[in-house]
């Protein structure tokens, strides 16, 4: 049975389908766990296109909750957020986590501090970006409040070339995620974008990076981050990841019952 916790609905401006159809697109290629993560509002950041706004957040947790409930039985549905790391918002997001009883929050590190001041991390151009994507990831990692690294290798999205500060910053966001047992995320979204349309840059997930997860033994969670139901239904790449994942010897671990991940039982 296939599984992914990293799910997006139209709420944040750049995903369609709704969660039913998500939802059955799932069922109809064997999917037992699906997880709702849509990438999470802020407040005072109104950012169209980009996240669902505050106002949202309620009709987001109360749609997917009715859904796991009339689905119990037949696909475990799961509540979260992919959420950057704002260091001075990040109190207003353990109130809402417990507020909303969410199961989980993913960290998908996409911008720096937000996107009126910062930069977007897939666009990063110099070794500088990179260093303060890395800087940034690490302080996210302190917070001990997500589950799992979404698209560990986004740095790379648009980078030219794999140089000696892309190396460095691999190697530390392994180190770090494989000392707290933090899951990196091999992205199936980005494996697509790969072989179907291609990166400006090096793309992800990028194989040196993944090598690098592969020495020090990192944990790894692989997910559709899907933006459209055919993402669900279309399993080609997920079928690739598996066997990429298998390939490099990393761990693959889940997100269990309790919302919290460990080792895939295999
Ligand atoms: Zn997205
Ligand atoms: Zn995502």
């Amino acid at each position: 049975m296939r599984k992914n916790h990293h799910t997006h609905t139209p709420r944040c401006g750049h995903a369609v389908g709704s969660e039913r159809e998500y939802i059955e697109a799932a069922l109809s290629a064997d999917y037992d766990a699906l997880g709702f993560s849509d990438h999470s509002p802020w407040p005072r950041l109104h950012s169209p296109g980009i996240r669902m706004d505050e106002s949202m957040l309620p009709d987001y947790v109360s749609t997917v909750k009715d859904l796991r409930e009339e689905y119990k039985g037949r696909i475990r549905i799961t509540c979260g957020l992919e959420c950057e790391y704002f260091p001075d918002r990040m109190s207003w997001l353990k109130d809402t986590k417990a507020a909303y009883q969410l199961d989980y929050l993913i960290f998908g590190n996409h911008f720096d501090l937000d996107e009126e001041t910062g930069i977007y991390f897939g666009s990063c151009r110099s070794k500088q970006d990179v260093r303060r994507y890395l800087r940034t990831t690490l302080e996210g990692f302190n917070t001990g409040m997500y589950a799992w690294l979404a698209h560990p290798d986004l740095y790379l999205r648009r980078y030219p070339e794999f140089d000696d500060a892309c190396r460095e910053t691999a190697r530390e966001i392994c180190r770090a995620a494989a000392a707290s047992r933090i899951p990196l995320e091999y992205n199936l979204l980005g494996l697509r974008v790969q072989h179907e349309k291609g990166f400006s840059g090096l793309g992800y997930p990028y194989r040196e990076f993944w090598e690098i997860a592969a020495e020090e033994n990192c944990p790894v969670i692989m997910n559709v981050d899907a933006h459209d139901p055919v993402q669900l239904s279309d399993t080609t790449y997920y079928e690739m990841g598996i066997k990429n994942i298998t390939a490099l010897g990393l761990t693959p671990y889940d997100m269990m019952d309790n919302g919290l991940v460990q080792p895939l039982a295999v």
